[in-house]
């Protein structure tokens, strides 16, 4: 058996070369970098795809936070909830805009414990944003009920989570807006950096496409100032080919998702992930728990399987958040959580003959 990677990305290339070469190849020959139809049609094929009524293509998913809530008006002085359990981009970007990122414990389901939210909420609080991390989805009900009684905004972070759903509405159009990542190793991946925003709100979306394009609608009329983010035409075309077929991957991650469930729900000493009731999970990640992670994690690189942890830390711990001087039983759940996740291999092309070893491989390591 070769070596089987976290995530797979040369054998995806090797099924949609021609098409991507030849696409990538006009766009050299043409010289149209920046902007163009290529942009223009992503954006239209991700409204549809997700049935949002705007769309905006921007440089990366950290951009794509920072944008949505400088337009929502978050500054100096204000406060937004998040959960303690996120890549960085969730809460630096908070920082980024002058505001204060004020973390939540999360729950069984690796997301931002909905129950916990309200203790935390002061008279600068704005916004909350929840990340449905691994593809995994917060429960969104409670969530705007919450942000409905305060009167604050919702952000869904769905870097992780195209496609899943939240009681058959797809995640980032239930709040104000959504944002996503199309970096490589993501559900849907550009050839480099990219990311989108989805919002149903249509002064909202205007003021985030002028942001995320130094300000203005047309060249030389900056009605305010902005930054430069912008999603180039190569990676748009990749992208523009990659998202024809998500619908299928993602259900065959769903797939794999099912197969692991079946085979490692037995042993004892491993928890597989849970789905909330009411959601469709995208299983950008496949996150199981165990006590013995890193004796585990060391036996599956022997046999050749790679594993991550997503993440080490969670963020309330990181250094960069000292100064915050975070009550550590604050974060019981996201703190046990770290030190036992960890995520197996799981892509589209994952094959049963790969699968049946990797799970082979975890009953022989539980039984010994
Ligand atoms: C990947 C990711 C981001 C940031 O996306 P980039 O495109 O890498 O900037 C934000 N939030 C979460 C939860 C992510 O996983």
């Amino acid at each position: 058996m070769n070596s089987i990677p976290l995530v797979d990305l040369k054998i995806q290339y090797k099924y949609i070369k021609k098409e991507i070469d030849s696409k990538i190849k006009s766009i050299l020959e043409n010289a149209s970098f920046i902007g163009g139809n290529e942009v223009s049609n992503f954006s239209n094929n991700l409204t549809k795809l997700l049935d949002a009524k705007y769309s905006i293509s921007v440089g990366n998913g950290t951009d794509a936070l920072y944008i949505a809530l400088k337009m929502l008006g978050i500054g100096p002085g204000d406060e937004v909830i998040t959960t303690a359990h996120s890549w960085i981009s969730t809460s630096e970007t908070i920082s980024q805009t002058g505001a204060h990122p004020v973390f939540v414990d999360t729950d069984e389901f690796f997301c931002i414990n909905h129950e916990k939210i309200e203790e935390k909420i002061t008279k600068r609080t704005k916004a909350i944003i929840p990340v449905h991390l691994y593809g995994g989805v917060c429960n969104m009900t409670e969530i705007l009920k919450i942000a409905k009684k305060y009167k604050l905004f919702v952000l869904e972070d769905c870097a992780q989570a195209i496609l899943s759903k939240w009681k058959d509405k797809n995640v980032g159009t239930l709040g104000d807006a959504g944002t996503l990542s199309f970096f490589p190793g993501k559900n849907l991946g550009a050839y480099g950096d990219a990311g989108g925003i989805i919002t149903n709100k249509f002064s909202l979306f205007k003021k985030m496409k002028m942001f995320a394009s130094h300000g203005g609608l047309k060249k030389h009329e900056h009605l305010m100032e902005g930054i430069n983010s912008r999603m180039d035409s190569i990676q748009a075309a990749v992208l523009n080919i990659k998202i024809k077929k998500i619908k299928k991957w993602i259900s065959k991650r769903r797939k794999i998702a099912k197969v692991y469930n079946s085979l490692l729900r037995d042993i004892e000493e491993l928890e597989i992930p849970k789905e909330r009731k009411g959601s469709t999970h995208s299983y950008h990640l496949y996150v199981v728990k165990t006590n013995k992670r890193n004796l585990f994690a060391k036996h599956l690189n022997e046999k050749g399987i790679s594993t991550g942890i997503h993440y080490p830390k969670p963020l309330p711990l990181l250094p960069c958040y000292k100064y915050q001087n975070n009550t550590l039983t604050d974060y019981k759940n996201a703190i046990s959580d770290s030190k036992k996740i960890i995520s197996l291999p799981i892509y589209p092309e994952l094959n049963e003959k790969q699968l049946n070893y990797i799970c082979d491989q975890i009953k022989f390591f539980f039984k010994k």
